[in-house]
């Protein structure tokens, strides 16, 4: 086991860490996406292509990206749940596209009415649709240390799961602990079987979420989606809690001499303004704290 030299966060604080959140406005997740691009984020998620009935917080999503703009060498990223939401992100201009399939039968059913095969075939049409566009799709598997309903799910059902969506056209795939179902053990025991050119997407829900990014980290992962003030849970998933929050997985990797590019000052200044945007204290205890030490 060897720590990364370097690796790459994709902030997902704009979608996920706002999904869940009374609707704030365009103008502000704009200032919010700034604030990122300063801290030095490189792949940023920025909205879903959703109803704006289902998830009224991710309305406006063809006007973030316009307002965004395209800035040098950050990779915009949004959550599309279906064809209908993958043409309007292409059509936006997104330069990545991310789809969900659950790895629970039971959560893909209530998330999305959908069986696991049904979703595996929308994320393959979803996939042809943005390869003909040159745009890679991330295809996150949610529940992939543990599903609410059903348990423990098997690893070798995320790694076969994982292959499926390879074959699907999915250019990248990220394991995500949706409701805050992994340990250290597990992540290695999921990894062990599915490689380590994963993201892996993991949430505070038990508190677990910083020491699994470690264990992560240690078996070799190189991508993390992490949201900004540790913000986010899901719409669809009663008690889940916020996403690691970025600030303190960069804090983490600035101690380990693990290269992120981000600024932990700056990075808290984003949290502060998300802050002031929720109306209420985010999670983040690096934001709150401050970093342990500051370099001089
Ligand atoms: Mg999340």
């Amino acid at each position: 086991m060897s720590l990364p030299d370097r690796i790459v966060i994709r902030e997902v604080g704009a979608r996920d860490g706002l999904q869940a959140e009374a609707p704030i406005s365009v103008d502000q997740r704009l200032e919010l996406l700034d604030a990122l691009l300063i801290a030095g984020l490189t792949h940023l998620e920025v909205a879903s292509f959703v109803s704006p009935k289902a998830v009224p917080a991710m309305a406006g999503a063809a006007e973030v990206v316009a307002g965004l703009g395209a800035p040098e060498g950050v990779v915009r990223t949004a959550l599309v749940p279906n064809l209908r939401g993958a043409e309007m992100a292409l059509a936006a201009g997104l330069d990545e596209l991310t789809v969900t399939v659950s790895a629970s039968a039971v959560y893909n059913e209530r998330n999305v009415k959908m069986t696991i095969d049904e979703s595996i075939e929308s994320v393959e049409a979803i996939c042809a649709l943005a390869s003909a566009a040159g745009v890679p799709v991330d295809a996150v598997i949610s529940c992939a240390f543990g599903s609410p309903y059903e348990g423990d799910i098997k690893p070798a059902a995320i790694a076969l799961l994982a292959e499926r969506l390879r074959a699907s056209g999915a250019s990248a795939i990220t394991l995500a602990d949706t409701t805050g179902m992994a340990t250290p053990r597990r992540i290695q025991d999921v990894l062990a079987l599915t490689g380590t050119d994963v993201g892996l997407h993991l949430h505070e829900t038990r508190g677990t979420g910083l020491v699994n990014a470690y264990a992560g980290l240690l078996a070799g992962v190189r991508r993390f989606d992490t949201s900004v003030g540790g913000l986010g849970g899901s719409p669809f998933a009663a008690g889940a809690a916020g996403n690691v929050a970025t600030e303190e997985l960069v804090a983490l990797c600035d101690d380990l001499g693990v290269s992120t590019g981000i600024g932990i000052d700056e990075l808290i200044e984003a949290a502060l303004l998300v802050q002031s945007f929720v109306g209420h204290p985010v999670p983040s205890r690096v934001a709150n704290a401050g970093p342990r030490s500051r370099r001089a």
